[in-house]
């Protein structure tokens, strides 16, 4: 089969490699479309051969059920299934608590396994999946399913953090209407009743965020803080997601939360905080709540296919063949997507 490995720091190839057979516990996953994500940009220019050699990369992975291996029941050969992104072990006590994304199995310093980033993942034309990590999918599309597994998922933990404060009345501002953010708008469309901020810099993610329930979008080539707090009052508002985690996007976020508000930093753009522990509250109000969110658990991804089944949820997507990765992985460098790029085997 063809698969998509990481050869070497920066090197991306489509290599030939023996189909795999799934061993006590997995499946056989007939792969029908791998999202591509930063983080894949962000293996790709690591400079150490982490994470580890001729990896397959994609952690947004669908498809098919097409073997079983040992001891495994439940499931049916054709099934259409979402790959979980966190393998968690489902014995731990955070597992156990429900916080699967923090599963023990990952240490303190790492992430739980996760295909594509230790695993071999979905770019590719079969994967091996624990069955437990195995969604049914029902009648969704699995061509365009795979970034409900991550770009879904990680805003719908995001947004659960918070949800009692999206209450009639609140406004939730989204930084960064990309791959995440287009769908944390949906997500907080169609299951709060908050007000809709989307802030971004490109004309088309502005158009996108709007198509998908956006009540005001901000062009932050502009002042974005002072519209935002013009609009609350010069209060500041109940919740900031961020999803680029850049300098400035994170400074946003500080300069616009309200009081007692919450901020969830997801994207990984290495911007940073700078209040310090003391009485200024211009850095950072009193009370802000403030989280590195990361990931979801498998609760919240059984909440974000129940979405996309009511058709609540659209993956905005540009589907590339597998053998033109090259060419998806360019776009996404260059900002070129809209939405989700998806590999098709
Ligand atoms: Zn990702
Ligand atoms: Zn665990």
């Amino acid at each position: 089969m063809r698969a998509v490995k990481l050869t070497s720091p920066g090197t991306l190839e489509l290599v030939e490699t023996p189909i795999p057979e799934p061993g006590p516990g997995q499946v056989r996953v007939k792969v029908a479309g791998a999202g591509l994500c930063h983080s894949d940009l962000h293996v790709l220019h690591l400079k150490s051969p982490w994470p580890g050699p001729a990896l397959t990369l994609g952690h947004e992975g669908s498809g098919w059920i097409d073997a079983l291996g040992a001891g495994v029941t439940g499931v049916t050969e054709g099934d259409p299934v979402l790959v979980n992104l966190i393998w968690s072990c489902g014995h731990c006590r955070p597992c156990v608590m429900g916080r699967d994304n923090a599963c023990v199995s990952g240490g303190r310093h790492n992430h739980p396994p996760t295909p594509g980033l230790g695993p071999d993942g979905a770019m590719a034309e079969y994967m091996l999946v624990p069955v437990r990590h195995a969604l049914p999918l029902g009648d969704i599309d699995p061509v365009t399913a795979g970034p409900l597994a991550d770009a879904a998922l990680t805003p719908m933990r995001a947004i659960n953090s918070v949800r009692d404060r999206l209450t009639p009345g609140s406004t939730a501002v989204v930084i960064g209407v990309g791959g995440l953010g287009h769908l944390a708008v949906q997500i907080l469309h169609a299951s709060t009743s908050a007000r809709i901020i989307a802030v971004d810099m490109s004309d088309d993610k502005l158009d996108l965020a709007r198509r998908h329930g956006a009540d005001l979008a901000v062009d932050s080539r502009g002042d974005a803080a002072e519209q935002i707090l013009a609009e609350s009052d010069g209060y500041g508002v109940d919740a900031v997601f961020d999803f680029a985690g850049v300098q400035p996007t994170v400074d946003l976020a500080t300069s616009i939360v309200a009081p007692e508000g919450v901020v969830r930093l997801v994207g990984l753009g290495g911007g940073g905080l700078r209040f310090g522990a003391d009485a200024d509250t211009r850095a950072l109000p009193w009370g802000v709540d403030i989280r590195k969110s990361y990931g979801g658990t498998l609760a919240d991804l059984t909440e974000v296919i129940a979405l996309a089944a009511q058709q609540k949820l659209t993956v905005e997507s540009t589907v590339y063949p597998l053998d033109d990765f090259q060419r998806a992985f360019d776009d996404l460098d260059a900002g070129r997507v809209t939405g989700r790029a998806i590999l098709q085997p």
